[in-house]
């Protein structure tokens, strides 16, 4: 379904807004652009047929990029920094983080199934640039830590932020691959804040609107809430294993379902890693057990 935003901006939305679909966005211009091609088979031949110059892909993510061989001979742009998470099959793979942690046999089934190839970029997207398309001007902005050439798209004139996977869900942000950093997460949600945007949307909850300022807040503080978790069960030296089965992120879905667990484990891993570098937990030398100083 397409819905008109205003003249030149459309929600498009699927059945479905979860993985491995998202909320995109048609902008109907001189140029014609979609933002994110999460997009269900139906409605990526409708906009084949209505014809499209460019895909931006706000990240490499495959829920974000699916449609991107399947909408007509477009240009494919996104930001230097994800470029190669669409390229390469391969990259993809590790920046899900299975080679990081020995589950590369998991990590060819997730491409196989989803049926992730290595595929064009045309255009390396960098921080700040404007995007002229006739009417509409977008202004790129890097915004790392989801992953690293995430960026948000804003439209000054109307105050429109296009905001990808910093996705002002409420069940907490998405940081749980490899090539997440819970610190770059927390600034690019800043940044977004900074923008004041009047309407935002989400590539997962679409239009938000009303109390944008406390949304963010919200979001950010559920970071942080997550680490005050993590840190509140380091009162004993414990393994990265054991505190995967806290199900911290996911809590009684992860029981069926090992992609879950694996996810988890890597948000946990992550949160890890920044109280390291903050000096409040360490890593007991020569065993798996982290504890709090
Ligand atoms: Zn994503």
């Amino acid at each position: 379904m397409i819905i008109p935003i205003n003249k030149h901006l459309n929600l498009v939305k699927s059945k479905r807004a979860g993985f491995p679909y998202c909320y995109c966005v048609l902008i109907k211009d001189q140029t014609r652009v979609l933002i994110d091609s999460g997009c269900s088979s139906n409605i990526a031949a409708e906009l084949r047929e209505q014809g499209l110059d460019i895909v931006i892909n706000t990240h490499f993510h495959w829920d974000h990029t699916r449609q991107n061989q399947n909408i007509g001979q477009v240009q494919i742009w996104c930001h230097g920094l994800d470029a190669a998470g669409i390229r390469s099959a391969n990259v993809h793979m590790e920046r899900y983080g299975f080679n990081a942690f020995a589950e590369e046999d998991m990590g060819r089934l997730f491409i196989q199934v989803n049926g992730i190839t290595d595929r064009p970029v045309h255009r390396e997207l960098k921080d700040n640039e404007i995007l002229d398309l006739g009417k509409v001007r977008l202004k790129v902005i890097h915004t790392p830590g989801h992953t690293p050439g995430h960026c948000v798209l804003f439209e000054e004139h109307s105050g429109i932020l296009i905001s990808g996977d910093i996705d002002l869900s409420a069940w907490g942000p998405w940081y749980l691959h490899i090539c997440s950093d819970l610190d770059d997460y927390l600034n690019s949600i800043e940044k977004c804040m900074e923008l004041k945007p009047g309407l935002v949307i989400s590539g997962h909850k679409g239009i938000i609107e009303p109390d944008l300022g406390a949304r963010f807040i919200a979001y950010r503080d559920q970071i942080l809430h997550k680490e005050e978790e993590v840190l509140g069960a380091l009162d004993r030296p414990i393994s990265l294993e054991e505190l995967s089965l806290l199900r911290l992120f996911y809590g009684f879905k992860i029981k069926s379902d090992r992609y879950l667990q694996f996810w988890e484990k890597q948000g946990v891993y992550l949160h890890l890693q920044r109280l390291i570098r903050q000096g409040l937990v360490q890593k007991e030398p020569d065993t798996d057990l982290y504890y709090r100083i």
